[in-house]
């Protein structure tokens, strides 16, 4: 079955054309600056990006763009729309109501909606990719996956924020999680690769991208996460500060004259090891060679960022008691060397003991703990594309 995987974001749109039985990608892209000037990318498997400049007012004419280029006689991988026989679209926030992946219907849309308050600004973007392509291919099944599902089956005391109750009712004030496509992926992807036993195993995965957060998995249910109610909480982020004493912000507010919606924008957008590095940069290359070269705030900002993820692995080893596999994935986790071996050097005494040469490689599925290792550490690149695509098969062969 050939399905289609939009992720779109507020002025974005990501796509890949996968067959779901080879599981191999047929096409692949992006349009950017939607609601700008527009601009297509499109990249057929064997042939060559094509890049089109062109306006697209709204998510309705780029996903028009897409499904053109997509059938264009000369470099299009379908010879017909008709080939498309699903759409799988990311969704970043189910709330409360959405807790699984879903066939769309008015049901669903309207959970969207209602958790758009929690995520305002994927939402109403995710909801634009899914309207747009209800009209452009209608008829078709539209599944949708969300970051949050993961999450979903935290037990209470994992949930609750320890906060008057009524915030919680009123609110849904609870921990969400987010990255949930990519930890479900890459922790059942390790339970097979190390032959693990799904229903009797304990995995922690960190997805370190430019956003970054930890799971902990027991018997492959996702019982703790790092993130919260937004994708803010949790481990120091490219600009993201995750956890802090809430009483900064006040603090903040009042010394600095600044609007709570500021604060959150700083926490957001200029914190994290782009500000502890005194703003060089919000990517571990740069960081990495600015630390090799003797700048003292990157080599803080990656030092920073490794303890703080050996103290989630550390609390989630405790959180499970015990832990039998640690996955690293996102571009941090697949290519930063440094990163991985400065958290492992906190968790020796897990028993965990790091394969100085495996851990030179990048890119691909490795271990990078050495054979006698008590705890095996994998690096697994996650695929989230492939993960939507799973579901959408699974969800529209079962309707
Ligand atoms: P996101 O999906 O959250 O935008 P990614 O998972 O793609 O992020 O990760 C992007 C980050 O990965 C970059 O900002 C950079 O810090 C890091 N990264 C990518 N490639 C490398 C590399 N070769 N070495 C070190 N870090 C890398």
């Amino acid at each position: 079955m050939k399905v289609l995987v939009v992720n779109c974001g507020s002025s974005s749109l990501k796509y890949q054309v996968i067959d779901s039985d080879t599981e191999q990608i047929e096409a692949k892209g992006l349009c950017e600056r939607i609601g700008l000037d527009g601009r297509l990318v499109y990249q057929p498997t064997g042939g060559e990006k094509e890049i089109t400049e062109a306006p697209m007012p709204t998510h309705s004419e780029a996903i028009q763009m897409v499904l053109d280029a997509l059938v264009n006689p000369k470099t299009g991988v379908l010879k017909s729309l008709d080939e498309v026989e699903a759409i799988g679209h990311r969704v970043l926030h189910g709330g409360a109501k959405l807790t699984e992946s879903a066939l769309v219907n008015d049901d669903v849309i309207a959970a969207i909606e209602e958790a758009s308050d929690l995520g305002p600004l994927h939402n109403p973007a995710n909801l634009m990719g899914i309207h747009a392509c209800m009209k452009l291919m209608p008829g078709k099944p539209n599944v949708v996956v969300m970051d949050t599902s993961f999450g979903m089956t935290l037990p209470a005391k994992a949930y609750r924020y320890a906060i008057p109750t009524e915030y919680y009712e009123k609110y849904h004030i609870r921990r969400y999680g987010f990255h949930g496509t990519s930890h479900s992926f890459v922790s059942k992807e390790t339970i097979k690769y190390l032959n693990l036993d799904p229903d009797n195993s304990k995995v922690i995965v960190a997805h370190l991208g430019n956003g970054a957060s930890i799971t902990a998995v027991k018997n492959s249910k996702c019982v703790d996460t790092s993130m919260g109610v937004t994708p803010l909480e949790g481990l120091i982020m490219g600009t993201r500060s995750g956890d802090l004493d809430p009483a900064i912000i006040d603090y903040l507010c009042s010394h600095e004259n600044l609007t709570a919606a500021q604060m959150n924008t700083i926490l957001n957008k200029k914190s994290g090891v782009m500000a502890l590095s005194n703003n060089l940069s919000s990517d571990f290359r740069d960081l990495e060679d600015a630390m090799n070269e003797g700048n003292e705030a990157a080599g803080l900002a990656i030092d920073a960022f490794s303890y703080r993820v050996a103290k989630y692995i550390g609390s989630y080893a405790a959180a499970m008691n015990g832990v039998d596999a640690i996955a690293f994935t996102g571009g941090i986790g697949e290519n930063a060397g440094i990163v991985r071996k400065k958290v492992l050097e906190y968790l020796g005494f897990l028993g965990i003991t790091l394969d100085e040469e495996a851990n030179k490689k990048r890119g691909e599925t490795f271990v990078v703990s050495t054979p006698d290792s008590r705890v095996k550490v994998i690096v697994l690149p996650t695929n989230e594309e492939l993960a939507i695509c799973r579901e959408t098969v699974r969800l529209v062969k079962n309707a």
